[in-house]
């Protein structure tokens, strides 16, 4: 071998190398949200995506009341983009919306979180974005209210109605409906999710969607989404409503399915593998998140 191709050889071996350890870039927005505990699941969101050792996180809160136009975040300076918004959050700047779906659009990742899917329900692009939504005058006009039935069909339904509803806080049974998915590939097919608000009933555009996991709920008797992927131009979306507390999200369930959501938002892959603490269809499994 001569020396030249030698060289050429150890500097593909060292772009190769530093590719492999270069970590992804996350995002995570937050600072309006009618759940109050916002602040310490931001926190455990951002343990979560750097104990995989895949990611550094960024976190940019926006004004704590109305709108706020200096909120501007450099989506494009990242790979995935974590929304911890909530019911009620005061619409962004055009120039940040535009961004933002620019961004994904563009091929960037986008984790939508629990009450995340309560934002912005006049935002057109953004309820394209999420799938589903609910509360804030969603119904039928958003779009259908999606289901599963007792056979394992999904349902599309556009008779009236609300979007967005949950009965009494408890543990659930999350079914696994796609285990090919690279999200949920070597989960058991049922799980018991710790205690956490079961939504049921949300709505929207539901475009491009794939439901991956479902919870029986004792309120509408219907099995209602639970982890979900949107594709938006030539972005990735993972979309969960679950992680109402903090101890809903001490659930290894949960933690798992985050770490693992953004990492298929941020590169269309996943090498996590599955933890040994995780949930049994009969027992909930958690970490305390003072740990
Ligand atoms: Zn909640």
């Amino acid at each position: 071998m001569n020396v030249v191709r030698a060289t050429v050889l150890a500097s593909i071996a060292m772009a190769c190398l530093s590719a492999a350890a270069a970590p992804q870039k996350a995002l995570i927005v937050d600072g309006q949200n009618n759940h109050r505990c916002w602040p310490a699941t931001t926190a455990m969101m951002k343990r979560y995506l750097e104990e995989t050792g895949l990611f550094t996180v960024d976190v940019i809160t926006h004004a704590p009341k109305g709108e706020d136009p200096d909120f501007k975040p450099r989506f494009m300076d990242y790979t995935v983009v974590v929304s911890n918004f909530g019911h009620g959050a005061a619409m962004w700047p055009e120039e940040t919306r535009t961004a933002l779906e620019q961004y994904v659009s563009n091929g960037g990742g986008l984790v939508v979180v629990h009450a995340a899917d309560n934002s912005f329900p006049n935002w057109e692009a953004y309820n394209r974005m999420i799938g589903l939504g609910g509360w804030g005058g969603r119904n039928e006009k958003s779009g259908p209210y999606l289901y599963f039935d007792a056979d394992g069909n999904l349902v599309r339904d556009t008779k009236a109605g609300p979007g967005g509803s949950h009965g009494p806080q408890h543990e659930f049974v999350v079914v696994v409906r796609d285990a090919t998915h690279p999200i949920v590939q070597g989960m058991p097919t049922m799980w018991m999710h710790a205690k956490d608000e079961l939504y049921d009933s949300l709505r929207g555009p539901a475009e491009n969607i794939t439901v991956l996991a479902t919870a029986f709920s004792p309120k509408t008797q219907r099995h209602e989404p639970m982890i979900m992927t949107i594709d938006f131009g030539k972005g990735r979306v993972f979309h969960t409503p679950m992680g109402h507390e903090t101890y809903s999200m001490e659930c290894v369930g949960f933690i798992t399915t985050f770490q693992r959501g953004a990492e298929w938002a941020a590169t269309g892959s996943v090498t996590k593998p599955m933890p040994t603490d995780f949930p049994s269809a009969d027992a909930s499994s958690s970490r305390s998140a003072l740990d």
